[in-house]
């Protein structure tokens, strides 16, 4: 028994000398804090949106508060790496994101901290914000999109595909294309559908749409209506905005595409519409954590939906903030989908496996 205690000892000892001498290197290491780290007048934004519309919308944040916005714009990936290469040193104090499938992601990474905030609380329903401890989320929706289905006008009878459920249906077989199902868009989508299903089924229904598909998946969602446009296939799935940004386009091709496409608001008779957002949340170490905090509260804010909303063609996600923008009014009014931004992008593990065993990729 000495022997084993001993034994025991030593590897406890020799475990706890491996983790802590590492870290007291890291320690002595650590660069200093940015000297501005006081300073509550500089807000570092790192951004996975690119609109130049969002000039205006940062320039009033500054005019209200005097607070200066920096801002690191990159894609979604590049810009979670960058935080995870620079821990606790990051100087950000807002990461926006889009999808909840990436949002989730940068939460489990543990890169967001909780924040409570009425205003956030009064203007961001529920079910668009992040995890939720009961110390406030660690992230919100300030824009929605919906992911609808969009057919050839011309082959293809809407009545056929009313609903998500219906892209599985036989009478499609070789009439479906959608981009990799690995892609965050269809996760969330198909992690909506494992929330609404459960696993088994919503398995067989992503069975049944690969046994539809007109070809392999590739492209984005833009590439999926252009494919439903030329006939090459006569089915697929877009997130709302990209279909405003083509009826908006001043190139022709673009607009003939539009003209021969038909769009539907999938399963208006039932759970809704899959909606999903473009969400922030106040960096984990952000040194300037109440501008932070200020900002989020001003994308809430009804001027600054708006000019958020409207930069990407999405909807505002405040309460009562109606769109302003006509082309996406045009696509007119549905009933969306109210399940929590939050399990949808928990939802993506289970996702995730599903495509890998039904080879949606
Ligand atoms: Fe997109």
């Amino acid at each position: 028994m000495n022997i084993v205690t001993t034994t025991l000892r030593r590897t406890f000892l020799s475990a706890l000398l491996s983790a802590a001498l590492p870290a007291a290197l890291a320690t002595s290491l650590a660069l200093p804090a940015p000297a501005a780290a006081a300073d509550d007048k500089v807000l570092n934004l790192y951004s996975a949106r690119h609109y130049q519309t969002d000039e205006a919308l940062y320039e009033e944040f500054t005019k209200q508060t005097g607070i200066k916005v920096n801002r690191i714009e990159a894609g979604d990936e590049a810009l979670l790496e960058r935080l995870r290469n620079e821990g606790a040193n990051s100087p950000a104090d807002v990461l926006l994101l889009v999808d909840a499938a990436r949002l989730w992601k940068a939460q489990v990474e543990g890169l967001f901290q909780p924040v409570k905030s009425k205003v956030l609380d009064e203007r961001i329903p529920a079910h668009l914000r992040g995890k939720d401890d009961g110390q406030g989320a660690e992230w919100y929706g300030f824009a929605t999109r919906a992911r609808v289905i969009v057919y050839n006008k011309a082959s293809v009878n809407p009545d056929l595909v009313r609903n998500y459920e219906d892209l599985a249906r036989p009478e499609l077989k070789g009439k479906v294309c959608t981009r990799s199902g690995a892609h965050p868009y269809m996760l969330s989508l198909i992690g909506a559908m494992t929330e609404h299903l459960g696993e088994q089924k919503a398995e067989e229904w992503a069975k049944g749409v690969v046994a539809n598909f007109a070809r392999k998946p590739r492209g984005g969602d833009t590439d999926q209506v252009r494919a439903v446009a030329t006939g090459e296939c006569q089915v697929a799935l877009s997130n709302s905005y990209y279909l405003v940004r083509l009826m908006k386009s001043d190139k022709p091709a673009d607009r003939e595409a539009m003209a021969k496409v038909g769009i539907v608001w999938p399963n208006q008779a039932g759970k809704g519409t899959h909606v999903n957002v473009s969400g922030a949340g106040v960096a984990k170490n952000a040194p300037h954590r109440d501008a932070a905090i200020k900002f989020l509260e001003y994308l809430a804010s009804d001027s600054a939906q708006l000019y958020f909303a409207n930069g990407s063609n999405e909807w505002p996600a405040a309460r009562g903030v109606k769109s302003t923008n006509e082309a996406l009014q045009s696509l007119g009014e549905f009933k969306a989908d109210d399940l929590s931004v939050a399990s949808i992008g928990r939802a993506q593990v289970t996702a995730a496996k599903i495509i890998d065993r039904v080879g949606w990729r």
